[in-house]
């Protein structure tokens, strides 16, 4: 059998969580990432009866921003509608959703993928509630509930089925979680869930007629998308290959054995029972409501990443920047102040020293965008090896001293002074004769003692580069 005789498609639901202060109809606390379970909560949360939900209207200005920062524009008009079903984890016995009139219709992605663009289209996104949790203790005969997440704002983002392999399905997973970060419209924290990714995949012999399809909800890392995605395109071509159907079916993603474990099947659609709801009114949105969500729209990851192959960096470098939003717009600041190589060069230093400054063993305040290329600056005319220019950084991040002050204090200061370097290479040269006959005469490798020495003779401090042109040049080679 040949797998190339297949072609999988893949279509991904993606939750997200926004970044709002207070639920999406109560006005209760929204971070339950600290909070003890059931505090936060009030009786909308509960669904008492009699209680009116009100839209909250961050929650609105985040989804309008999603829709932009999608390529497209928010509806003019929408609604909400309630969707039935049963579970201990949803009190009200529905979820408030919109279903018939989304906030966003259409829009794309646009994902590097292996040095490629691949746009892949959205079809809609709505504003939705999260449901409670529910807790099985171990060994215990019951149940328990937390309801702090339930009322959470989510965007449900639904993509076409445009997808096609694994290793696009995890890059489109994470450039939608980098722009919903870079928009504000979440804080992304993938542990507790914020970003959360349900993915659609099949598999046909005929690329014009997609086969019967799996679901994996819930999963929280691009690695896990990429896995149960390529474990699930292997698992249907097996089967079909058998001569077997794929059934189509709610399946489980198992971190530890990195398999799909098939969980319910959906023999008969279910029964919503979607209704409007009728204590929130409509949305609708002016033209100037639209245009006004449309202002202060924040750098994208495709704006910054063209602006950090301006300061030549790798896109394995590209792309761990990228992570860290602190990060990115920090380089770009010290780009704009300080100049390119500046912005090059610290790029390493925030990278090496990051998890640090996240422990908040540093202060980011304390190292301006003029302390950075000062230190740059000083290593670039080569006065501080890259050791030492590490060194002074790490002292940067606890003392607001110049950092020429700081490597004078702590003499890391390389000696670039051609007339002192030429004087020890001197010295270097007679005390190693030998050596230095060797080197003239094509012993090439041995050069690096001659250096080793002339460092060591200068306490570490010459200049290693222009230590090895002068020993060339005394050498007449
Ligand atoms: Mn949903």
């Amino acid at each position: 059998m040949s797998k190339d005789e297949y072609t999988p498609t893949i279509g991904i639901e993606c939750h997200v969580q926004l970044k709002t202060k207070t639920k999406l109809f109560a006005a209760v606390g929204n971070d339950a990432r600290q909070a003890p379970p059931n505090t936060l909560i009030s009786h909308i949360c509960l669904g008492m009866p009699g209680a009116l939900p009100v839209l909250n209207e961050k929650a609105l200005e985040l989804a309008a921003r999603a829709a932009f920062v999608l390529n497209t524009k928010p509806q003019p008009f929408s609604k909400f509608d309630r969707k039935h079903y049963f579970y201990p984890d949803l009190p009200k016995g529905y979820q408030i959703t919109q279903y018939e009139q989304p906030i966003i219709l259409g829009g794309y992605v646009e994902v590097p993928v292996e040095g490629q663009q691949k746009r892949v289209g959205i079809i809609r996104v709505h504003l939705e509630e999260d449901a409670g949790k529910n807790i099985h203790p171990a060994g215990a005969d019951y149940s328990l509930v937390d309801l702090n997440r339930a009322g959470t704002p989510l965007l449900e983002i639904v993509s076409e089925p445009e997808i096609h392999s694994a290793a696009e399905a995890k890059a489109f997973a994470r450039e939608l979680w980098l722009i919903m970060k870079y928009a504000d419209v979440t804080d992304g924290d993938l542990y507790h869930g914020h970003v959360r990714f349900d993915v659609n995949s099949s598999v046909s012999k005929d690329p014009t007629k997609m086969g019967i399809r799996s679901e994996i909800k819930n999963l929280n890392s691009f690695r896990s998308v990429e896995g149960a995605v390529a474990y699930e395109i292997d698992r249907q071509i097996e089967l079909l290959e058998k001569g077997e159907k794929v059934v189509q079916e709610t399946r489980g993603w198992d971190e530890a054995t990195q398999k799909t474990i098939g969980q319910r099947g959906k023999e008969e659609a279910q029964d919503y029972r979607y209704m409007p709801e009728p204590d929130i009114p409509p949305i609708e949105l002016s033209t100037q409501d639209i245009e006004k969500f449309k202002q202060g729209l924040p750098l994208l990851p495709a704006d910054i990443r063209r602006e950090l192959i301006d300061i030549k960096l790798d896109s394995k470098t590209i792309e761990d920047v990228l992570d860290h939003p602190d990060i990115a717009n920090y380089i770009l600041i010290v780009k704009k102040n300080a100049g390119i190589r500046s912005a090059h060069r610290s790029t390493f230093l925030k990278l090496h020293f990051r998890n640090q400054e996240e422990a908040g063993e540093g202060d980011l305040i304390k190292i301006d965008p003029d302390r950075i290329k000062q230190l740059t600056e000083l290593s670039i005319d080569g006065l501080l090896s890259s050791t030492a220019e590490r060194i002074v950084y790490q002292e940067m991040l606890k003392s607001s001293e110049a950092p020429k002050t700081i490597a004078e204090r702590m003499n890391l200061v390389q000696v670039s002074d051609e007339g002192e370097i030429d004087k020890i290479v001197a010295e270097v040269l007679k005390e190693n004769a030998k050596v230095a006959e060797d080197v003239k005469k094509g012993e090439t490798k041995a050069i690096g003692f001659l250096v080793g020495q002339v460092m060591a003779k200068s306490k570490g401090k010459a200049n290693p580069g222009l230590a090895q042109q002068i020993i060339k040049k005394q050498l007449g080679i």
